[in-house]
């Protein structure tokens, strides 16, 4: 397994208690729209152990035409070891990052595309709206709806409608609209259903595209191949 170890160049608020961290490109280090790496702090192999009290998985919030590997997190006052920890990090120190995949690539197959997303989930996302934004080809339209419960809407630069482009943005602070909202997305039978936020958030938004006849091949998750059996 490769270690890549990097420092951050930026530390941007995006809302009260969201931070997107902005590190170096290491070299050879790639990826692709909607992927995931693990993040790690210092001390985190120092023993014969992994500690995984000191890695989370994140979701990399850039491009690689940014120039900067992009995290996005939440860190409450009340809060983990781990999120203490980043939360006290500043520009020049250095996080490892490792095991980076994507299980939610844009899938171009001339149908409508669905984001639904829960707080800092839209962080997945971001990379595949700038995507779609740069190349709509054999993609129908895409509508990401967000819900957040604070009302402090993330990256509403790239996340602002453009007709020109099929490219609808909608952001809901309460849960009843966000499911009303979800339930007239599903009036389309063809689209393809992306779904990011807490587990509990994904059985919830399964449970209601099953109900209203979207199959389970129209889903797609941000998990491992393996995980996929416990929702859908
Ligand atoms: C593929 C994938 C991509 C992901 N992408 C992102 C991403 O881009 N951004 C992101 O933020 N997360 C992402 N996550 C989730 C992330 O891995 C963490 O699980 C999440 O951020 C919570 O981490 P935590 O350390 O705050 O909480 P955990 O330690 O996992 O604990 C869960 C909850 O318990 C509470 N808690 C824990 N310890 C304490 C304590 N000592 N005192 C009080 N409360 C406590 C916290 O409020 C926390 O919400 C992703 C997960 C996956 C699987």
């Amino acid at each position: 397994m490769q270690i890549y170890w990097t420092k951050i160049n930026k530390i941007k608020e995006e809302a009260s208690e969201v931070n997107t961290y902005l590190l170096d490109c290491p070299k050879d280090f790639e990826w692709e729209e909607g992927a995931h790496t693990h993040l790690a702090m210092k001390g985190f192999n120092a023993g014969d152990k992994p500690n995984r009290s000191l890695v989370r998985h994140m979701s990399i919030s850039t491009l690689p035409y940014e120039g900067s590997i992009g995290i996005t997190t939440r860190i409450k006052e009340q809060c983990s070891e781990y999120k203490s920890i980043l939360g006290h990090l500043k520009v020049g120190d250095e996080v490892a990052l490792f095991k980076t995949g994507s299980n939610v690539t844009l899938k171009r197959e001339n149908k409508p595309i669905y984001l639904l997303s829960s707080g800092v989930g839209l962080a997945t996302f971001r990379p595949l709206v700038l995507d779609y934004l740069k190349c709509t080809d054999n993609i129908t339209h895409l509508h990401s709806l967000n819900i957040e419960s604070s009302k402090q809407y993330l990256f509403t630069d790239v996340f602002k409608t453009a007709v020109d482009k099929q490219f609808k943005a909608q952001f809901v602070g309460r849960r009843q609209d966000y499911y009303e909202e979800v339930n007239n997305l599903t009036e389309n039978k063809e689209g393809l259903f992306y779904i990011v936020g807490s587990d509990d958030f994904l059985k919830q938004n399964i449970d209601i595209l099953l109900e209203e006849g979207i199959s389970t091949d129209q889903i797609v998750l941000d998990k491992h191949p393996q995980q996929l059996s416990a929702f859908i």
